[in-house]
C-alpha cells in the first residue's frame, strides 16, 4: 500500500486530486485530502462574502466524492519530513509516502505594530465571516478603511460600496495608484470608478501603526471603525516552519519538478510555493497539473521528463462591483462590463465543473 497525502483542498490541492484520481491510478495507492474545512472555499470570491453581497453557500463547493479518496478534517500543525509524518492540533498524526503541501498563504503585516491585532482579514473563510460581521454591524455612516489597493482590496471596496451605500470607505495604498502592478489603463479606470462612487483613495501612504479605531498614516492618526488588511501575503506558517530554503515571504524554494530538493517525495503547490509568476488561483491550478503528472510518474516508477514547461498566466479578471470590471488577456487590457461578465462566466464554469 502506498499513501499519497494532500494537505489543503484549495485551488492547487483540488486540481491535483482531480487529475490523480484517474482510471489508471494503481489500486494500491490510497489518497487522503486534509483540510480544516469540510468544503472547498472559493477564496477568489471572499471579498463578496465580507461585503455581504454573496451568501456563504455561494463561495463554497463540496469536495469530490470518490471511493479511492479519504477526507480527513483537521488543523495541520506541522510536517516532519524525516519521519514522513503530518501532525494535527488534536494530537493525531498521519503518515505518508508522498506529500503535497497546498496550504495557501496568510496575511503579512510587515512588522507594523497593531496591524495583526486590530485589522480584519479576508484570507480564510473564518476570518472573512468575522470581517463580514464587523462591517455589517456598523451603524449608518460608519467608516471602513481597507489597507492595500491590490486586487483583493479593490474588489472588496467596490463590492462594499454597492452593498452599503451609506458607509464611508477608503482605500489606503503605499503606491501612487491602486492596482499598481497592473497596466495604467486599468489603474485609471478603477480609480475613476472609485471617485464616481465616493470611495476615498489615499495614495503614497505609509501605515506606521494600527490601534483600535485608529490607523496611523505617516504617524498621523486617521479615525476608522473597521480596518481590513489586504496589504501583503506570506506562505502558510506550516511551510514557514519547515527546515528548508525559502524566499523572502516564506515560500518553499523547489526544484524544477516542484519538489523540495532534499525531500523529493514532498511537493509544494500554490501560494506557499516560490514560483516565478504572481501567486494566483490560476497559477496554483497550472502548477497542480504538472505536479499531478509528476506524482503519477512517481507512483508508476516512470522516468521523469527532462524538464517541465514554464507556467504562464493566461490573463486575469477583476471586479468593480457586480456590473463593471477589468482584466488583461494576453497584451490586451479590458475594462467595463465585458470583463465583469467574463469573470462571472469563469466562476460559473468552475463551480459547474466541480459540481
Ligand atoms: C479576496 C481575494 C481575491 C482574489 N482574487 C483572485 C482572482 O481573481 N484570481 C486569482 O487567480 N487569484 C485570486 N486570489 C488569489 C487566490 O485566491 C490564491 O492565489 C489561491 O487561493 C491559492 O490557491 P492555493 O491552493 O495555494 O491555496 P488556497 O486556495 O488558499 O487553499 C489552501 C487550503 O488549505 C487549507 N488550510 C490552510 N491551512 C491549513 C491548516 N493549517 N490545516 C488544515 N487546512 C489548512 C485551507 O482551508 C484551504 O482549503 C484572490 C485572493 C483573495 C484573498
Amino acid at each position: 500500500m502506498k499513501r499519497l497525502v494532500i494537505l489543503g483542498g484549495g485551488y492547487g490541492g483540488l486540481r491535483i486530486i482531480e487529475r490523480v484520481l484517474s482510471p489508471d491510478l494503481p489500486d494500491n495507492v490510497f489518497v487522503t485530502l486534509v483540510d480544516r474545512m469540510p468544503f472547498h472555499g472559493l477564496k477568489t470570491e471572499y471579498y463578496a462574502l465580507a461585503a455581504g453581497t454573496e451568501p456563504e453557500k455561494a463561495v463554497r463547493v463540496p469536495f469530490p466524492s470518490d471511493p479511492r479518496l479519504t477526507i480527513k478534517f483537521g488543523e495541520v500543525t506541522g510536517v516532519n519530513m524525516d519521519e514522513r509524518i503530518v501532525t494535527f492540533a488534536n494530537g493525531d498524526t498521519l503518515a505518508y509516502d508522498w506529500l503535497v503541501i497546498a496550504l495557501g498563504c496568510e496575511d503579512r503585516y510587515h512588522d507594523i505594530p497593531g496591524a495583526e491585532q486590530y485589522t480584519h482579514s479576508i484570507q480564510t473563510m473564518n476570518a472573512t465571516r468575522n470581517t463580514y460581521t464587523a462591517i455589517n454591524n456598523l451603524g449608518p455612516y460608519g467608516t471602513v478603511t481597507i489597507i492595500g489597493g491590490g486586487l483583493s482590496g479593490v474588489e472588496l471596496a467596490s463590492e462594499l460600496r454597492e452593498s452599503r451605500p451609506d458607509l464611508n470607505i477608503r482605500i489606503v495604498d503605499r503606491g501612487p495608484s491602486i492596482l499598481s502592478p497592473f497596466p495604467k489603463k486599468l489603474q485609471q479606470y478603477a480609480s475613476q470608478w472609485f471617485i464616481e462612487h465616493d470611495v476615498q483613495l489615499v495614495s503614497m501612504a505609509s501605515v506606521t501603526r494600527v490601534e483600535p479605531g485608529v490607523v496611523y498614516n505617516h504617524n498621523e492618526p486617521v479615525e476608522t471603525d473597521v480596518t481590513v488588511w489586504t496589504a501583503g501575503i506570506q506562505a502558510s506558517r506550516i511551510v514557514r516552519a519547515l527546515p528548508i530554503e525559502k524566499d523572502n515571504i516564506g515560500r518553499a524554494k523547489l526544484n524544477q519538478y516542484h519538489q523540495i530538493p532534499e525531500y523529493p517525495n514532498v511537493y509544494v503547490v500554490g501560494d506557499c510555493a516560490s514560483l516565478p509568476i504572481a501567486p494566483s488561483a490560476q497559477s496554483a491550478e497550472l502548477q497542480g497539473e504538472q505536479i499531478a503528472m509528476m506524482l503519477k510518474k512517481d507512483i508508476k516508477g516512470e522516468e521523469y521528463p527532462a524538464s517541465l514547461p514554464d507556467i504562464k498566466h493566461k490573463g486575469f479578471l477583476g471586479s468593480l462591483g457586480k456590473k463593471e470590471g477589468f482584466g488583461v488577456m494576453g497584451k490586451v487590457s479590458l475594462v467595463g462590463q465585458m470583463p465583469r461578465v467574463m469573470k462571472s462566466g469563469v466562476l460559473w464554469m468552475y463551480k459547474k465543473h466541480l459540481g
